[in-house]
């Protein structure tokens, strides 16, 4: 792993309303790094990453990818949304697209690659992920663990220099969990940067090489996989460990 920064924060804060959810946020992932998020329910794990995908705006602060600050509109943000690859809970595949579309659209029109190209692509994208079979089928047809591989071939096809996944294990049932994080662990291995919001510890074990704890809208510590799951410093940690493990 190289330790050059790709996404650095610099003292974000956020507030919705008078609630304060970020709270003067530092946080630098290096380029190849695999960072896990973990803490309660509200701490702020979804608007962090929100905030680096600009899907939510920020009060103060800075972030910035690969060098460049976050652009607030026009082609510049549509690039950083291509750079900076996002897989949710919920899938948010498109519905009346078949899956090899919803693996092809984004890279026609954001990427301006041609047809050919593209679904060349998304071909070689869906055997990665082990869906190469059901290209012609829609959303629908899938079952949950299927339609999230797709979501992560389609956050792929785009080239991304990272890929944020908000709980993306969340909404599944559970004998599909593994089949998701089986390729996220391949992934991994393979040099991708990612941040991942998740509860799955052994995932966090098994593929990390930082995890970072949050709370009430801090990052409140982070550390090796080893040295946060044998160690907490804090006391917030250790309560939270003690209630998912
Ligand atoms: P986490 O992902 O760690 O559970 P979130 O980032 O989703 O936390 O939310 C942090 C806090 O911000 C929560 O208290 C949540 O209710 C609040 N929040 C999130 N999004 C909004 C919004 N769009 N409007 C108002 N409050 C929000
Ligand atoms: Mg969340």
């Amino acid at each position: 792993m190289t330790q050059e920064a790709l996404i650095v924060l610099d003292r974000v804060n956020k507030r919705f309303g008078d609630h304060h959810v970020l709270r003067d946020v530092d946080l630098t992932v290096s380029k190849g790094e695999v960072v896990v998020i973990i803490g309660p329910s509200g701490a702020g794990k979804s608007t962090l990453c929100r905030a680096i995908n600009r899907l939510e705006t920020i009060d103060s602060g800075t972030i910035s990818v690969d060098g460049t600050p976050l652009p607030a509109e026009g082609k510049a943000l549509a690039r950083l949304r291509a750079e900076v690859g996002m897989v949710f809970q919920s899938f948010n595949l498109f519905a009346h697209k078949s899956v090899l579309d919803n693996v092809v659209l984004g890279q026609v029109h954001v990427l301006k690659r041609p047809k050919d190209a593209a679904e060349r692509k998304a071909r070689e994208l869906l055997d990665r992920v082990g869906i190469g079979g059901q290209a012609a089928k829609y959303p629908a047809q899938l079952s949950g663990g299927q339609q999230q591989r797709v979501a992560i071939a389609r956050a792929l096809a785009m080239d991304p220099k990272v890929i944020l996944f908000d709980e993306p294990t969340s909404a599944l049932d559970p004998e599909m969990v593994n089949e998701v994080l089986e390729v996220m662990t391949a992934l991994a291995r393979d040099g991708m940067t990612m941040v991942v919001v998740t509860h799955e510890m052994g995932f966090a074990r098994r593929a990390a090489d930082r995890v970072v704890f949050m709370a009430d809208g801090e990052i409140v510590e982070q550390d090796s996989p080893d040295g946060f799951f044998t160690a907490p410093g804090s006391e917030r940690a250790q309560s939270f460990l003690a209630k998912i493990l």
